[in-house]
């Protein structure tokens, strides 16, 4: 017997740890992926990324259809729900991918080992009462819901992210607390197929993290779509009896309660990594103090031979940024150089229409150095005009003295795939020049990242 069972033992078969094993796999090493899900591709394929992309994409047909926007086209609809089959449309995308890596898996020659990890040593994990020794092992156990002190997720009345995209009825009032990336997309979900969504937000602004205008323009659109939103007020309980949620609302700053009824209230105020159970004490690795694995910019942990990737280590709670870390450490494990830039990470909130950025913020920008800011609203996009899609605007946040783009912000319908040039102009350490004079198709979308840039000089044609 050989003395290591694997050379890379892979805990977490989400988006970091299913690409760190297969990268691993095409490197030529020996590779296992422990996972206690039943199926693979963690929270991201399960419970996460595809369900709520699948419910955000039926669910925009069903609103189309029925708040007019299909009927200023010429198509005459009057939508009629099947909410089974919007969730078996759910739940076979979430079949198929799932699957798809079980296939990759198979492919590549990695094993997947069934069952909930647990270190015993720094290269011994144990699972359903067997060992499995390797040279490295990497966590990639990812995160589960933030719980909110005193509020019990029933998943009926109150209900996580899991069981909000599970929902068997359409809610009558439907209570959002949170008004982050989880709150806006399941609330869109619901708000769309007829609930009355209110979100209550702690903080003043929706979508902390976010640019400034980008919060500010995401609140006006949200609410003229219906939603109301509570801001600068925090939730400090919820009763429920029967069918029936009465929550308690204080202002943030302080000032007296009121509460509301809801037949379904959302719990989405964040995530947090996963690492009880994993036996972490047996190695002597200690999480910080937001729970996190502590990792070097190699992913290497305190631990020689153990690694940490995803949203188990600080960062971004974001699939594509695990993947890329995924992809890094087997090239690290390899004996190669991996690389992220953590500087050019996307973010993309999937309403309607798309929220997205990346690099700096104004703000952000601002406290570095004198910049110029270039903007250019969706309003002046000949594509977006066309299809009747007047809200957003595409924002380009350059230094003043070098040009180099530091961060670009946009709201508009396909500003998740819009987002993809600025990053690749920002990894190669483009300007707002060099994004103004590179040709845009005509028409599209993309054009107004173009002009926003023109604008960083003074200088768009079509405002
Ligand atoms: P995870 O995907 O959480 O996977 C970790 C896996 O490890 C899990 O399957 C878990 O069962 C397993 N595991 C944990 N402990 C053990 C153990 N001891 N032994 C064996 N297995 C273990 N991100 C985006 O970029 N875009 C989106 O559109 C997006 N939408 C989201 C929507 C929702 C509703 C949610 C909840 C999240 C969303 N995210 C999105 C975030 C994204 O899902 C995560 O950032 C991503 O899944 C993290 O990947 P990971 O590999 O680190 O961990
Ligand atoms: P979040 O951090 O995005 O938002 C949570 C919000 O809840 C914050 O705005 C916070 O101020 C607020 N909050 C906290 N306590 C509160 C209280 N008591 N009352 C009222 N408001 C309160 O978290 P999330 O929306 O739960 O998402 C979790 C993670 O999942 C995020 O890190 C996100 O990156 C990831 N995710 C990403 C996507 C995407 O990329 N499209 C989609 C879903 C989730």
């Amino acid at each position: 017997m050989a003395e290591y069972d694997y050379d890379v033992l892979i805990i977490g078969s989400g988006p970091g740890g299913y690409v760190a094993a297969i990268r691993a796999a095409q490197l030529g090493l020996k590779v296992a992926c422990i996972e206690g899900r039943e199926t693979l591709g963690g929270t991201c394929l399960n419970v996460g990324c595809i369900p709520s992309k699948a419910m955000l994409h039926a669910s925009e047909y069903f609103d189309a259809a029925a708040n007019g926007a299909m009927a200023k086209m010429g198509v005459i609809v009057t939508p009629k729900l099947d909410l089974p089959a919007m969730h078996a449309q759910r739940l076979d995308a979430v079949k198929q991918l799932t699957g798809g890596i079980e296939f990759l898996f198979k492919k590549n020659k990695v094993d997947w080992i069934k069952g909930y990890g647990r270190f015993t040593a720094a290269d011994t994990v144990d699972v359903a009462g067997k060992s499995y020794r390797a040279k490295n092992i990497v966590i990639a156990t990812g995160s589960s819901v933030t719980p909110l002190p005193g509020v019990t997720v029933d998943q009926k009345v109150v209900v996580d992210s899991t069981g909000a995209l599970e929902l068997a009825k359409v809610p009558k009032k439907m209570v959002v607390i949170g008004g982050g990336v989880i709150g806006l997309e399941l609330g869109s979900v619901w708000r769309r197929l007829g609930a009355d969504v209110l979100v209550v937000e702690f903080l003043d602004q929706l979508l902390p993290g976010m640019d400034m205008d980008i919060r500010k323009e995401a609140a006006k659109i949200f609410k003229k779509q219906g939603m109301t939103l509570k801001l600068g007020t925090k939730v400090t309980g919820v009763a429920v009896k029967g069918s029936t949620a009465t929550l308690t609302l204080e202002p943030a700053a302080g000032g007296a309660a009121e509460t509301l009824d809801a037949d379904c209230v959302l719990v989405s105020i964040g995530r947090r990594p996963n690492t009880e159970g994993l036996g972490l004490d047996a190695i002597g690795l200690v999480p910080n103090a937001r729970g996190q694995i502590e990792i070097g910019h190699d992913f290497r942990t305190a631990i020689p031979g153990v690694w940490a990737i995803g949203d188990v280590v600080p960062g971004p709670m974001l699939a594509h940024k695990a993947e890329d870390e995924g992809i890094a450490v087997a090239e690290y494990i390899a004996g190669q150089t991996g690389i992220v830039n953590h500087a050019v990470i996307p973010g993309v909130v999937y309403t309607w229409p798309e929220i997205a950025g990346v690099g700096l913020t104004e703000d952000q920008a601002r406290e570095q150095g004198e910049i110029k800011v270039g903007k250019f609203p969706m309003l002046g996009n000949s594509r977006a005009k066309t299809n009747h899609e007047p809200d957003g605007f595409v924002k380009v946040i350059a230094d003043a003295r070098t040009d180099r783009v530091l961060g670009v912000w946009a709201i508009a319908s396909v500003a998740g795939t819009m987002i993809a040039e600025a990053c690749v102009a920002m990894e190669f350490g483009a300007t707002s020049e060099d994004i103004a004079y590179t040709c845009h198709a005509h028409p599209t979308h993309s054009e107004a990242m173009k002009e926003a840039a023109m604008g960083v000089m003074g200088k768009p044609i079509h405002i």
